[in-house]
């Protein structure tokens, strides 16, 4: 497939989505997220969940947020309606913002596309200016192409939501597509 791309879903998890750090908004792109997922998996393109498992000691935990996302609880479980499939769906864990940041993300990336890799991550999830954007960071510092998903993408206020799609085409390059423009690039 050209751009050979993946889905990394960040963070839709119980906890953000309606639990401790609930973010209003993000029930708004659950229904997007839910055809994007469809799509992929239709046209073989890989789904990989990156999320929130932490233990109580994490610099999150103690210096900013408080509990959420606690590994093994139903607060850090993908939503309902984006259960993953296991058989063919992969989950890395991560403990702090960024999907990479000490996770086996990347090698999962490089030995994608029968070990030619990946080379375009399309990022959808929550939220935009935090754990979408050092994702993005991080995989922008890796020289891969990035698709944020414009309407399954989302944050606590419009505002820094906003300013976080600025930032990510700003600085990372970032191409800002919807669900229905980038299932059009899945179709060979
Ligand atoms: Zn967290």
């Amino acid at each position: 497939m050209t751009g050979r791309p993946v889905v990394i879903l960040v963070d839709m998890l119980n906890d953000f989505v309606t639990g401790k750090l609930q973010a209003k908004r993000a029930k708004n792109i659950v229904a997007p997220l839910q055809q994007l997922v469809f799509a992929a998996r239709k046209n073989g393109v890989p789904i990989i969940f990156s999320n929130d498992a932490h233990y109580p000691q994490d610099c999150e935990i103690t210096q900013k947020w408080g509990q959420h996302a606690i590994k093994g609880t139903p607060g850090a479980k993908v939503i309902s309606e984006l259960t993953p499939d296991l058989t063919k769906d992969y989950i890395v864990e991560k403990r702090t913002y960024s999907g990479f940041y000490e996770t086996g993300l990347d090698p999962l990336l490089r030995d994608l596309y029968r070990g030619e890799g990946v080379k375009t991550v399309i990022l959808g999830g929550l939220h935009t200016h935090m754990c979408v954007r050092h994702t993005a960071a991080d995989a922008f510092f890796r020289g891969y192409h990035i698709i944020i998903v414009k309407d399954g993408v989302d944050a606590f206020t419009a505002q820094v939501h906003k300013q976080g799609l600025e930032y990510l085409e700003n600085v990372y390059g970032a191409k800002i597509s919807t669900v229905e423009e980038i299932i059009k690039t899945f179709k060979r």
